[in-house]
């Protein structure tokens, strides 16, 4: 392991975000749209000024790009909340929208790439050309959840172009065991039969997507893992590290980490604006 790195990048994630995590998780006020523009916008665009600065390219045009790729984010994330399943149109336009935002984002400060995940794999285009790739997470959960009994929902997956896996519900209108009324793996989601609470479980798959540059990811902490995937695969772990850790950190302030991490702030605050199911 090469300890310098795996310093050097902690102390400068640490810097730069940790202000804002302890902003984020630290209040009890609900989540609100400022928590959505630090998120989406504000730390996209930290992100990019230091890129640039690593880089040597122009800071300006680094911030504006990552602040038009973070708005477009939020949108995608607003209009992933709105869909129901009923409009194919949408639930797509949204996709589009957080993974055009995401690429821009990623990319400020440093050469363009568009990178999409669709399924497990992964559509990356850059001025060279094009290609697909496995993700390894984006691989790994639709095993999982057939190995827990969940059947593909390949109606809903064309229609979101996201994989979609349904499950029975239980007697209490939960399904699978730990209580959930639905849920998601990657970009993975798991619903009843007749998809409900899917703008909410789209909301964490856009997460999915985000984190896949927002957060720090196996391949970034570990070089082995690095070499190992190459560039054969892309590092999809970001997501699953800041799950746990938020897990994690609610455990540690005695929270309830399906209600209290910011991941489900952020999902619950805009399901509950934008669903079209709200149930008031
Ligand atoms: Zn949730």
């Amino acid at each position: 392991v090469n300890w310098g790195k795996w310093v050097r990048s902690g102390a400068v994630f640490a810097l730069l975000l940790l202000p804002f995590w302890f902003f984020l998780c630290g209040h009890t006020r609900p989540f609100n749209s400022q928590d959505m523009l630090i998120l989406n916008v504000g730390i996209p665009v930290l992100q990019a000024g230091w890129r640039a600065h690593r880089h040597r390219t122009p800071l300006g045009r680094a911030l504006l790009q990552a602040l038009a790729g973070g708005l477009m984010m939020n949108k995608g994330l607003e209009q992933a909340a709105k869909t129901d399943g009923e409009s194919a149109w949408k639930g797509w336009q949204a996709k589009i929208m957080m993974n055009l935002g995401a690429s821009l984002a990623e990319s400020a400060g440093k050469e363009f790439c568009f990178r999409m995940d669709i399924g497990p794999v992964w559509f990356l285009a850059d001025q060279y050309g094009w290609k697909f790739r496995p993700g390894v997470h984006g691989t790994i959960a639709p095993l999982l959840n057939l190995a827990e009994g969940a059947k593909i929902d390949w109606k809903r997956s064309f229609r979101f172009g996201t994989m979609a896996f349904h499950r029975p519900q239980n007697w209490d209108g939960t399904i699978g065991s730990n209580g959930a009324l639905a849920y998601s793996n990657a970009n993975n989601f798991i619903t009843d039969e007749r998809g409900s609470h899917v703008g909410h479980e789209l909301v964490h798959t856009f997460q999915y997507r985000r984190d896949a540059f927002f957060s720090p990811s196996l391949a970034k902490l570990v070089p082995e893992f690095e070499n190992a995937i190459a560039d054969n695969w892309v590092d999809d772990t970001g997501w699953s590290l800041n799950w746990a850790v938020q897990c994690a950190w609610s455990d540690l302030k005695y929270q309830d980490k399906d209600f209290d991490i910011l991941m489900e702030r952020e999902a619950y605050y805009l399901s509950e604006k934008y669903s079209p199911f709200r149930p008031k």
